[in-house]
Order: structure tokens, then C-alpha cells, then sequence
């Protein structure tokens, strides 16, 4: 393996480490529920859920384990964020 590779390689398993470089702007995921499966999709901080009680409650299941796992990647809502100075 070249010497160029090897420096990729190197730093991609940094990058892996230090999760706090990550912000996923927009995705979408298919979720097998107990019951059926749900599209979850999130753009520029907007959860969506194909369920019903994401439709009357704007958070779901669903929404809240995407958040568990994804975590720090996931930019901090809008009214979280710490004022600029
Ligand atoms: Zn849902």
C-alpha cells in the first residue's frame, strides 16, 4: 500500500473518532417497529415520522431513537444553541 493511503487511512480513523466533527444535515431511515416498519427523515433540524403518533405529537419512538443513537452528530435545536456574544 502507498505511503498516501496509509496517511488516508490514518486519518479517517481519527476523524471516526472525534464525532463532534459530524453533522448530518438530511437523511432519511427506514425503522421496523414492533408493529410495522416507519420512514423517519430529518432535514436541517426538522424530525418527520410516517407514524400517526408523530402526527399528533411531533415526536415519536422512532424520532427518539434515532436521536439516542446519532446523538452529537445531530446539530443542537435552534432555542438550545448558546447565544453569540
Ligand atoms: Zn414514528
Amino acid at each position: 500500500m502507498d505511503s498516501g493511503m496509509i496517511g488516508k487511512i490514518q486519518k479517517a480513523k481519527r476523524y471516526a473518532e472525534q464525532l463532534d466533527r459530524i453533522r448530518f444535515d438530511a437523511f432519511k431511515v427506514n425503522i421496523e417497529g414492533d408493529n410495522s416498519g416507519h420512514l423517519v427523515s430529518y432535514s436541517e433540524g426538522q424530525w418527520n415520522c410516517d407514524c400517526g403518533f408523530f402526527a399528533s405529537r411531533g415526536v415519536c419512538s422512532h424520532t427518539m431513537a434515532l436521536e439516542r443513537i446519532l446523538g452529537v452528530m445531530l446539530p443542537l435545536p435552534r432555542e438550545a444553541e448558546p447565544a453569540t456574544v
